[in-house]
């Protein structure tokens, strides 16, 4: 790297960076962020106090206001866009997981600085040119399939761009084309895995992947080690989200501890969501971004309600852009049963912990008696005998003392066949609130 931070030969040169180059870099291009940004109708009302010249340390950013999903979705279609339409040469929906859509815009020179960080994250993974990569996340609005798409072609990988579902398929091109790298949603892996122990297909001898990048959904540690042990290869967590381009924001390295955010791009802060103050260092709150680089849209503090912490220590892989824990969930995952705040990863962290248990599951809440009541419905391995009755009823009650114990509450767990709950084709849905709303 020349002695000039912002002179990157090569764009892999850029996860390299110090931290005093990456603050220098982010603070001078916060400031150019705010400029473009004013070019779009609501942040030129929104702003319309602040200048760039207003920022004169990364701290100022506490000066500019949040901005969130509803404001995206109350100034649909065109209210953010900062360039004129003739410049966007792509669109982007979110998934909607949460409520309407909300669409994002992007320029030729967006997408290349995207593909770049998508790129950064691969080669950081040991992807190379050499690489057969099969990506089986969704393609079209969803921002999964074409933004890691892009980033393998630049890497230079053979893309293949499979789409999610259709499994016996994916398997098949596994097989024939030696993949080497996937790109998968968690609970898509797991049923990859399972379908392969029930045709016989021993993936550590009948097929080559040795990189799968799980993303999109929630997931835990415990969801990791089984998947790599079940497809035989290295697991790495891959975050994005379609507001920030999509996946690329944040990937781990080899070290698996933590997603390294590129933050020569995006700028992180973790804020208490309730009092919207930072947190202390360490500290465990909601995820806010700011796109330092992007034209068609940018956004400037932008609340993911995303859960999770933020390490600025520098990582012994040798990068120094800071990290994010895997995401607990999102605040508006979190449930309330009988006064105890749940997240749904907290249920798969105990789950996943017992040997018999399956790839799929589900949590339904209903009111009972004028009570909340959890049940938690929890496939098996197929290997699993269900003639055999004692061994099903210590099963159950592990599976409740744990659940008891972790989430505080009594659930009613029940057991049932492998492939028995519903499969969503994107991402899966781990919660059913059939409660009586208060009125
Ligand atoms: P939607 O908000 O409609 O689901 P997106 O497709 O943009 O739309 O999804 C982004 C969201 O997906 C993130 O805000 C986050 O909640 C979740 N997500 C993405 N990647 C991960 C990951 N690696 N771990 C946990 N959650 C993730
Ligand atoms: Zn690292």
């Amino acid at each position: 790297m020349g002695s000039d931070p912002f002179f990157m030969g090569d764009y892999y040169q850029a996860e390299f960076l110090t931290r005093r180059q990456i603050e220098e870099i982010q603070l001078s291009a916060l400031r150019g962020a705010i400029d473009r940004a004013k070019h779009s109708e609501y942040y030129a009302k929104a702003l319309a106090h602040i200048s760039p010249g207003d920022i004169h340390s990364l701290q100022d950013i506490r000066k500019l206001p949040f901005t969130t999903k509803d404001d995206l979705r109350s100034h649909m279609p065109y209210g953010f866009l900062a360039v004129p339409v003739k410049d966007v040469v792509r669109m982007h929906y979110s998934s909607g997981t949460t409520g309407v859509a909300t669409a994002i815009y992007h320029t030729r020179a967006d997408l290349q600085w995207w593909a770049e960080c998508v790129a950064r994250g691969l080669r950081g993974v040991g992807v190379t040119e050499e690489d057969v990569f099969q990506n089986m996340m969704g393609y079209g609005l969803f921002t999964g399939g074409l933004g890691l798409h892009y980033g393998a072609e630049l890497v230079g990988c053979m893309t293949i761009p499979a789409g999610a579902g259709n499994t016996q398929r994916q398997v098949q091109l596994m097989r024939e084309f030696n993949t080497t790298v996937i790109h998968i949603l968690p609970s898509y892996a797991m049923r990859v895995a399972h379908y392969c122990e029930e045709h016989g297909i021993d993936p550590a001898r009948d097929l080559k992947v040795r990189v799968a990048l799980l993303g999109a959904e929630p997931h835990t540690e415990r969801m990791r080690r089984r998947i790599e042990e079940m497809l035989a290869c290295k697991v790495y967590n891959c975050y994005g989200l379609s507001e920030m381009c999509g996946p690329g924001v944040a990937l781990e390295c080899p070290e698996q501890d933590g997603l390294h955010v590129r933050e020569d791009h995006y700028l992180a802060e973790i804020i208490d969501p309730e009092t919207l103050e930072p947190v202390e260092p360490g500290q465990e709150g909601e995820l806010v971004l700011t796109t330092l680089n992007r034209q068609a849209n940018p956004l400037l503090r932008y609340r993911t309600r995303d859960v999770t912490t933020l390490n600025p220590e520098p990582c012994p892989c040798g990068r120094e852009h800071s990290r994010i824990s895997r995401i607990v969930g999102r605040t508006d995952d979190m449930f309330i049963v009988r006064g105890c705040n749940i997240y749904p990863i907290q249920v798969e962290r105990v789950l996943l912990g017992v040997e018999e248990v399956g790839s799929n599951y589900l949590i339904t809440l209903e009111t009972e008696d004028d009570l909340d009541q959890m049940t938690v419905q929890v496939e098996l391995r197929a290997d699993v005998f269900f003639d055999d009755v004692r061994t099903l009823e210590r099963i159950r009650q592990q599976i409740a003392e744990e659940l008891r114990h972790e989430t505080l509450v009594s659930p009613r767990v029940e057991l049932v066949q492998p492939n028995s709950l519903p499969v969503s084709e994107g991402k899966a849905v781990r919660v059913v609130d059939k409660r009586e709303k208060p009125e």
